[in-house]
């Protein structure tokens, strides 16, 4: 078998940052519980093997008790999340993403200025949710054309755009043109507010993935721009395996005269791209 391991893929800037936030609030809290408000990345591995360490996820502030220590997971928190924790006295570490921050930082000044925003994402996704919270009155999500087909403003209404930093940039792209066809007053960002650490892994699906039979995609199944990469790898023609880890790869999809291209998403840790390649390696040579 031969393996491409594209480039760059795995662990991102702001990944990175918040995996080594939680590991110096251990360190310097000993004995003392970690509460983290939604997965600190999302991505199974890397929460499991906190909580084996005694960090409690949580979903909700209610479930975390008033004076308590809580970190701000990579994809940010609404604003009535902080005010609440402060009332509380929960003391917090924010390892918020810049680049997530960033959006929020112009939605607040979108709304500020009368515009209503035209959030491009997955409405379910905590980043989306933190973000929406900056303004929830003047911010409306959408998902996809149908449903930038159904929205209704008038032709003198103050109109901008967002998008989750995650998405796929073709898709991204093709809902951005729909938008500015349909409102030509709207403003945003001249591309969208996808990360480049985003951008340049899916970028890395397209450009190496020539002669490839399959794509084995390492991430979990609620990590966005995990799942973006599977679906780069199929609009390129790959049948995409999008697997959690060594244990979860489809062993019978493959033949030992095959070619695979590998990636994995930015809340992937290196160590699972390793095993999975060990696991090729023993399986077909
Ligand atoms: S994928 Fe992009 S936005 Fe998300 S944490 Fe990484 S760098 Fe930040």
């Amino acid at each position: 078998m031969k393996i491409i391991l594209a480039q760059p893929r795995g662990f991102c800037s702001g990944v990175k940052k918040a995996v080594q936030m939680l590991e110096s609030a251990l360190v310097s809290n000993p004995g003392r519980i970690i509460y983290v408000y939604h997965q600190i990345v999302h991505n199974t591995w890397i929460v499991r093997d906190f909580q084996r360490r005694g960090v409690i996820f949580v979903d909700a502030l209610d479930e975390v008790p008033d004076g308590s220590l809580l970190l701000f997971s990579a994809h940010g928190v609404a604003p009535g999340v902080r005010l609440e924790a402060e009332q509380r006295q929960i003391k917090t570490i924010d390892a918020t993403c810049l680049l997530v921050d960033k959006v929020h930082q112009l939605a607040r000044r979108y709304a500020d200025d009368g515009y209503k925003i035209i959030l491009i994402g997955h409405r379910k996704h905590d980043e989306i949710i933190g973000i929406q919270g900056e303004a929830p009155e003047a911010i409306v999500v959408v998902e996809n054309e149908t449903e930038i087909k159904a929205l209704n403003f008038s032709a003198d209404e103050k109109l901008a755009y967002l998008t989750q930093t995650t998405l796929s940039s073709a898709e991204t792209q093709k809902m951005i043109a729909l938008l500015k066809q349909q409102f030509p007053q709207i403003q945003g960002q001249a591309k969208s507010n996808i990360c480049s650490a985003t951008q340049r892994r899916q970028d890395a699906v397209r450009q190496s993935a020539g002669g490839a039979a399959a794509a084995l995609i390492i991430g979990s199944r609620n990590s966005s721009n995990s799942r973006r990469l599977q679906e780069v790898a199929e609009s390129i023609g790959l049948p995409a395996f999008l697997v959690d880890g060594p244990d979860d790869i489809p062993l019978e999809a493959f033949k030992t005269n095959d070619t695979i291209l590998i990636t994995a998403g930015a809340s992937a840790p290196e160590l699972l791209v390793k095993r999975c390649v060990a696991v090729l390696q023993k399986n077909f040579g």
